[in-house]
């Protein structure tokens, strides 16, 4: 813009220096020698904005043609009617607004004949600007005509440079504005999210590459129409979804998460941004930025399970099972369903590390929670509450069905075997199973008592289960 404005003075300086002192060209065309000199004469001692006036001369209209088509810059044409024709003044007016095209050239007729006054339809018709007799052309009348048709000349050139500038002005935006439209659809098309444009009618107006890449549709097969005429049955459900509220205007912006299976059978979770595109306070369609989040959803999932799990051996960490316990015990409390608890520690494990080594012992914590989940329904949920003590919530398990899963439990710890160099190893566990009291709430208080039965098992020989009596 002040760019623009920098040209514009620019120019309108380099037009007050270059005021013209030259003369006005007065083109006087008429076969009468006498005509030429006495508009000399008459013309001498004038001058118009500075200017004096200059006659150049043509005797025929053929001789004016050859002049006019060489000379572009004579203003005023004086124009006999009568000269090698009856008509060659009027053949010459058309030829200048005809074939010359030249609207700006100020057209004076002269006649020495009242009679050979052109038709209304003809002044008209070649814009034929005064009309004079010959013998009314004093110095006086000579040079108020020629003043009348150099104003106007000098107007129509202004408003021809004007229109020049204006129609150069237009061309030059409207090569900018298409410019920044191709610019604007080749950054979209580069675009590596898919990007699509709705119509108020839910027709695609605008798709970029990574779109069309996503759902596997051709050139021809989305301009125009709607989503599910474009996917048919690969339609995922956000494609549509908000969109009537956004043309609504109810919101300008949704934010939605969505999964999809791709052209290439790929599982993928978007985050799917809709905006309205409004232009004039009308909206005229939907703006849609899909954005691939299906790697980091992926890493929260494994960073969340990381979180909850015990790296050792896979169960849940002691974090996680409490907070389970805590859901699990609501649960039941509310619909009234039986809740049980299994605790369990492995049996003389210090030895275990102490004779075999660490390695191994751990080798066997992870063997134990192996064989425990291994006899565990999908609802049930191991935890390793620390060192060798697990846990085991079974929901909907009364006490005399949990006593049977510890004593399963039992027998699969019991049939473990550590290969090691010179034989195999086996381990034992004690179990301590708790049903949850009707009124019991806490699940510090629940799996405190099948602690309690757990110790019991200890004290009564080990590798056998204790059931918290109700
Ligand atoms: P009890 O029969 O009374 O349960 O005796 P115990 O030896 O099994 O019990 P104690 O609590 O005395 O010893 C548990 C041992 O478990 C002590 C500790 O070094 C070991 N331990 C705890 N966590 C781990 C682990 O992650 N890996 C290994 N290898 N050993 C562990
Ligand atoms: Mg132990
Ligand atoms: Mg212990």
């Amino acid at each position: 813009m002040a760019e623009e404005k920098t040209k514009l003075s620019l120019k309108k300086g380099s037009r007050a220096k270059t005021e013209r002192t030259d003369p006005w060209q007065v083109l006087v065309v008429d076969d009468e020698p006498q005509v030429h000199s006495m508009t000399q004469v008459l013309l001498r001692d004038f001058q118009f904005e500075g200017r004096p006036f200059a006659i150049v001369s043509a005797h025929s209209a053929g001789e004016a043609q050859g002049i006019l088509k060489a000379n572009h810059d004579i203003p005023v044409v004086l124009l006999d009617v009568v000269m090698e024709t009856d008509h060659a003044g009027l053949d010459l007016a058309r030829m200048i607004r005809e074939d010359l095209g030249d609207r700006r050239q100020r057209i004076i007729l002269r006649t020495g004949q009242p009679g050979e006054a052109p038709e209304r339809d003809v002044m008209l018709a070649y814009d034929i600007n005064d009309y004079r007799a010959k013998t009314e052309l004093t110095a006086q009348k000579l040079f108020t005509a020629l003043v009348a048709a150099l104003r106007s000349w000098q107007q129509i050139s202004t408003i021809e440079q004007l229109n020049a500038t204006l129609e150069a002005r237009v061309e030059e935006r409207t090569r900018d504005l298409a410019e920044a439209r191709a610019f604007a659809e080749s950054l979209v098309e580069l675009m590596p999210q898919p990007v699509w444009f709705k119509d108020a009618l839910q027709r695609y107006r605008l798709t970029n590459r990574a779109f069309r890449e996503l759902f596997a549709i051709g050139p021809d097969q989305w301009h125009g129409m709607t989503a599910a005429q474009a996917l048919g049955a690969r339609m995922p459900v956000h494609e549509d979804a908000g969109d009537q509220s956004l043309l609504g205007g109810h919101q300008t912006r949704i934010e939605l998460e969505t999964q999809l299976v791709d052209a290439r059978d790929q599982q993928r979770t978007l985050l799917i941004t809709k905006g309205v595109f409004t232009q004039d306070e009308t909206v005229h369609g939907i703006i849609g930025i899909a954005t691939d989040i299906s790697e980091r959803k992926a890493l929260e999932k494994e960073l969340h399970r990381l979180a909850v799990t015990d790296p050792l051996t896979g169960a849940a960490n002691r974090r996680r099972f409490m907070a389970s316990g805590h859901i699990e015990i609501e649960r039941a409390a509310r619909y009234q369903t039986p809740l049980s608890v299994v605790m369990l520690d492995i049996d003389y494990f210090k030895k275990v590390n102490d004779t075999y080594g660490h390695g191994i012992g751990d080798e066997v914590l992870r063997k134990v929670a192996d064989a425990v989940q291994g006899c565990l329904r999908e609802i049930d949920l191991l935890g390793r509450l620390g060192g060798e003590e697990f846990a085991v919530l079974l929901p909907e398990t009364g006490l005399d069905a949990a006593v049977a899963v510890a004593e399963r439990l039992r027998r699969a710890i019991g049939a473990i075997i550590i290969p090691l160099t010179d034989g195999g190893l086996s381990v034992t566990a004690s179990f301590g199973v708790a049903e949850r009291d009707a009124d019991e709430l806490l699940f510090d208080t629940f799996l405190g008592r099948a602690d309690g039965a757990l110790y019991r098992a200890k004290e009564s020989g080990r590798d056998r289960v204790d059931a918290c009596q109700p």
